[in-house]
């Protein structure tokens, strides 16, 4: 879709008169917020001038995916467009990500932006032109690859929203930090490749300082351009669990002449479901303990020595995320215990709860009301995960879903991660609006209060 001018908001120069007066007169925030936001016209319409190539870059994008840390190609067209827009991205961070600074002609605080870049080892199903027919490396194999979260639209979103805040620097108080994340899509933190966690590690919020850090996920089954948000926790925390019974092996017909691990493991199995059912205080936060994998055995007549359990926990408090590993190993210790046998309980811990700053969510609502009236939904937690929330756990963040479904086929859509996951382009624009005004206000109005 064009962003055309009817849809969007005339340029009014008065409104940066306005600004410049506020600034040199010193007027305290809270004057200032009574006024028209500063420079809301030029960012509406440097959306709108930017919504053509927008599209490109995103269906590029989406016809050459890459897999978590194999964003080469990714970042250098990130690169090359943050480039041209007259920034020095800086590239190789955190192995493949790509960070620029816009600085501001004018002092005032810092806003980091954040995109993820990877893409999934999916083999494409929607007809599209740009589909992509990519393969990369997955564990060892080659793989068919695409962007089935729609890491493309964020790259270009944020693509675009560098170029409508670059174009208005000369205007703009303080810093925006670009982040062009790698490997979001859980690559295991043990590996060490989580792309936010490696990024914050490096340093990304820290020079300049960040004050509040944005980003957002495009979300199907959400209607097209409404802005998803809550404050607190808004996506789950994940842990993976491995959990081996080792038992003694013996003859199928005489059970007795062992001990049997899989009866043992499909006792943890029903064990486990207690832990949310009967343990938990779920009035407080929900949670999820899933068994997805249950390997043992080879053949009819053989007990085997051992069972494997592989599974997911999902929870949005760090105190019941805690509580949920102490009862899964306990409870899997001692039903092994209870009948000989024993059992290996491996917990790898993942990505944090993704919890919106709720003072910022608060402070900021009526600048995405602006950007969507009437489409700004409070929406309920998601039991997904994302490693958004080393950064917002760094600093305050704010994290929204933009729907991109048709408001017809919001009950029938494919979901983030199906082969049929589709885009509704046109409400890519609603997300480059909504990261560009949330960092205008946020600079204009001064350093956040932590
Ligand atoms: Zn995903
Ligand atoms: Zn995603």
């Amino acid at each position: 879709m064009a962003f055309t001018a009817s849809s969007g908001s005339p340029a009014r120069p008065w409104l940066l008169l306005l600004a410049a007066l506020s600034l040199v007169s010193g007027l305290a925030p809270a004057a200032r917020a009574l006024e028209p936001a500063p420079l809301a016209g030029a960012i509406d319409l440097g959306a709108g001038a930017v919504a053509g190539r927008l599209i490109e870059w995103r269906r590029h994008l989406h016809a050459h995916p890459e897999l978590s840390n194999q964003e080469f190609e990714t970042s250098r067209f990130v690169a090359e467009k943050l480039r041209a827009m007259g920034l020095s991205p800086r590239t190789g961070v955190a192995k493949t990500g790509v960070v620029a600074v816009i600085e501001g002609a004018l002092p005032g605080p810092v806003v980091a932006l954040r995109a993820d870049m990877d893409a999934l080892p999916v083999a494409e199903e929607v007809d599209l032109p740009f589909a992509s027919r990519a393969t990369g490396t997955y564990e060892g194999r080659s793989v068919p690859v695409m962007h089935a979260c729609g890491h493309d639209a964020h790259v270009s979103i944020l693509l675009a929203v560098a170029e409508v805040l670059a174009g208005l620097r000369d205007r703009l108080p303080g810093k925006v930090v670009l982040i062009f994340q790698p490997a979001e899509e859980g690559a295991p933190v043990e590996e060490g490749v989580a792309g936010a966690e490696r990024m914050v590690a490096e340093g990304v919020l820290d020079s300049p300082k960040a004050d509040a850090v944005y980003g957002l996920h495009v979300w199907a089954g959400q209607e097209t351009g409404t802005i998803g948000v809550r404050p607190g926790p808004q996506l789950a925390a994940v842990d993976s669990f491995e959990i081996v019974v080792t038992g003694r092996q013996t003859h199928g017909a005489k059970p007795w002449g062992g001990v049997d691990p899989i009866v043992v493991a499909s006792e943890i199995v029903g064990a486990l479901q207690t832990i949310v059912s009967r343990t938990l205080e779920i009035t407080r936060e929900p949670a999820v303990v899933t068994v997805g994998q249950f390997q043992a055995g080879v053949r009819s007549n053989i007990i085997p020595e051992s069972a494997r359990l592989v599974g997911t926990i999902r929870t949005f408090d760090e105190g019941m995320r805690d509580d949920v590993h102490a009862r899964l190993r306990r409870i899997a210790e001692s039903v092994a215990a209870a009948h000989g046998a024993s059992a290996m309980v491996k917990i790898s811990r993942g990505y944090p709860v993704t919890a919106n700053d709720a003072e910022l969510v608060g402070r900021m609502r009526p600048t995405l009301e602006r950007v969507a009236p009437g489409r700004v939904l409070e929406i309920g937690k998601l039991t997904v995960a994302e490693d958004f929330s080393f950064f917002a756990n760094r600093v305050p963040g704010l994290y929204f879903m933009l729907g991109v479904t048709p408001a017809d086929q919001v009950a029938t859509a494919a979901a983030n991660h199906s082969p049929k996951f589709e885009i509704d382009e046109s409400a890519l624009v609603t997300g480059v609006r909504a990261l560009a005004h949330l960092t205008a206000d946020t600079l204009f109005a001064g350093s956040p209060s932590r």
